[in-house]
């Protein structure tokens, strides 16, 4: 297939090119640079073998985004660009709405004005707020407290708008629980700028000498070891997902949500203990309170995914730190 990948170039992106190039479908990059450099772009091609298109450039740019549509004859989009810090949403919900929202309105206006009927678009288990039930299935109730989960609400819901409208149209949603890790050739990776929000980034970074020590927030949940629990899942396994969102597009129209985990659990301790077994250095870290807005503990219900996907996460908690630490060291190496 021909693919066009929106936000190719960020932490996921480049791991989604690699794994659709690797599948054998050509791959049309637009990302405006705004969290990554051109750079990834080599990086995917060094792992690749060949390279992806690249276009530098907005996603709400409809012209542009019609003409790569257009010059790479794009039958299948995966729209990854956006914004993605929760805090940061909440103190500029406005950047949020127009860039993640406006962003999909316009790829969704070229999409339409070039008859490109599917679409794998990454949206977000932060989306089903607090569990009310675990593990959390795709039809739990909704419930966004900030405008970045807001943001990705309303381009599912715009989607399910445009598959009404369109019936020869077929959507995937797929709804990320925690991505860790990195490709094992340690050339692309999580690499955020400034500090980390996320825990695997700043517990790399702790690792690495370059923060000195980890906040876990808050000792006090009603979980095993009173950390907060998440399901964390290998960036590679969430790629291959989107290789399988876009084949159940090949047979199926009409909008679709799958979440995107493992179906377990790891406590924050967890996580610490699993990464200092791989890297061989320790994480210092102090017990603080909890950070607004953080739930007990979240995972996925994978069976829908697993049916209709045909698609599990195979890889470890072991492989999700030591390829996270493999990219650290190769970052460090030069
Ligand atoms: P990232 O910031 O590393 O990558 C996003 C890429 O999109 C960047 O390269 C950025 O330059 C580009 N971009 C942003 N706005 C753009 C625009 N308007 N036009 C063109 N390019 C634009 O983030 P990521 O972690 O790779 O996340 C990718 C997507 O997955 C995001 O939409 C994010 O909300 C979603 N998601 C991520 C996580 C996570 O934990 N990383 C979890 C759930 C959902
Ligand atoms: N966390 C932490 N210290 C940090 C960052 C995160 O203790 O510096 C905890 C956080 O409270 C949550 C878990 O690690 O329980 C995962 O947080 P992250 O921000 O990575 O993902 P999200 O909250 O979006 O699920």
């Amino acid at each position: 297939m021909n693919v066009l990948l929106t936000g190719g170039c960020g932490y996921i992106g480049s791991h989604v090119a690699v794994v659709l190039m690797a599948a054998g479908h050509h791959v049309a990059i637009v990302d405006n640079l705004s969290n990554s450099h051109q750079g990834v772009v080599d990086r995917i091609s060094e792992i690749a073998g060949r390279s992806p298109a690249f276009h530098r450039g907005d996603v709400a740019d409809v012209k542009l985004v019609r003409d790569v549509i257009r010059e790479h004859s794009v039958d299948s989009v995966i729209h990854l660009a956006g914004f993605k810090s929760v805090g940061e949403s909440v103190q500029w919900p406005l950047k949020y709405y127009q860039n993640n929202v406006c962003g999909a309105l316009g790829l969704l206006e070229a999409m339409e004005a070039e008859s490109v009927a599917h679409l794998v678009f990454s949206s977000s288990a932060t989306i089903y707020g607090d569990p009310r039930y675990l593990p959390v299935d795709e039809s739990h109730p909704q419930h966004v407290i900030n405008a970045y989960g807001r943001s990705k609400l309303h381009i599912e819901d715009m989607l399910r708008d445009v598959c009404v409208s369109r019936p020869s149209l077929g959507a995937v949603c797929l709804r990320y629980f925690n991505p860790v890790g990195a490709h094992s050739s340690g050339l692309i990776g999580d690499r955020p700028r400034g500090i980390p929000n996320n825990l695997m980034p700043y517990v790399v970074q702790v690792a690495s000498g370059e923060l000195e020590r980890l906040k876990v927030f808050g000792d006090d949940y009603p979980t095993p070891d009173g950390t907060g629990v998440r399901d964390y899942i290998h960036v590679m396994d969430l790629a291959e997902g989107h290789v399988a969102a876009l084949d159940y597009l090949s047979s199926n129209s009409g909008w679709h949500a799958f979440n995107l985990g493992t179906g377990r659990g790891y406590s924050v301790l967890e996580m610490i203990r699993a990464f200092e077994a791989q890297s061989g250095r320790s994480i210092p870290f102090e017990i603080t309170g909890r950070r607004q807005g953080d739930v007990a503990c979240s995972y996925a219900d994978i069976r829908s995914a697993a049916q209709g996907l045909n698609w599990r996460a195979t890889r470890s908690l072991e492989d999700m730190c030591a390829s996270a630490w493999g990219f650290q060291s190769r970052l460090a190496g030069g």
